[in-house]
């Protein structure tokens, strides 16, 4: 599995706004776009030209990609999939990344980050249906239940982290029991429920060059 191994908050800082990649850390004063909110590199202070209209395409593409922790090809292959799809692509592509089991094991507050979701998953921590799922881009659907497996749950590291993740709110599409650490998908997430500060029409125009 392909994923970027470089500095996490030099994307943040690339972006301008916060990604919330490092967890915990994202929320305290140790938070590098809190520190040095301009963009990495040896000219990343002297950058305040006014973006033109491809670039703020490209910006808010790279935004969307580093926020779901995804890589090019794959991203686009979800565009591809949200265009086949009916409805806005835009809106389609983000209720695509956000149906991801990496995703919604984040959004349940089952991990500190994305980057921790998608381990926690490859280390089997998670079922679908009562199956075992190690695949982060799994797409989840309505009526599926994701739950934390029975061994999981007594491991003093799962425990920290539910515990400290519990005052994240958790999104209405999915509705989650907090004893059983487990969660129903009630449905897709649509546009409203989806806290990501882009306008997707950009991406959309973007890949229709
Ligand atoms: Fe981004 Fe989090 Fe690093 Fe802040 S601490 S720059 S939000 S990854």
């Amino acid at each position: 599995m392909a994923r970027y191994t470089g500095a996490v908050c030099k994307l943040c800082r690339r972006e301008g706004q916060k990604l919330f990649l490092k967890g915990e850390r994202c929320y305290t004063g140790k938070c590098a776009i809190d520190r040095r909110s301009y963009a990495p590199g040896q000219h990343g202070q002297a950058r305040n030209k006014k973006a033109s209209e491809y670039g703020k395409q490209l910006r808010t593409k790279q935004f969307a990609k580093r926020y779901y922790g995804v890589l090019e090809g794959q991203f686009r292959h979800y565009f591809e999939m949200a265009e086949k799809m009916n409805g806005a692509a835009g809106e389609n592509l983000l209720t695509l990344l956000e149906s991801r089991l990496d995703n919604v094991v984040y959004r349940l507050g089952m991990a500190s980050s994305r980057a921790e979701a998608r381990q926690l998953v490859t280390h089997k921590h998670f079922s679908v249906n009562g199956r075992t799922v190690n695949i982060p881009s799994f797409l989840v659907k309505p009526g599926m239940v994701v739950a934390m497996r029975e061994g999981s749950r007594s491991l003093d590291k799962m425990k920290g982290i539910v515990e400290s993740n519990a005052s994240r709110p958790v999104p209405q599409w999915l509705d989650l029991d907090r004893e059983k650490l487990e969660a129903k998908v009630v449905s897709l997430a649509k546009r409203e429920d989806i806290d990501l500060p882009i306008e997707e029409t950009l991406i959309v125009e973007l890949y229709s060059k």
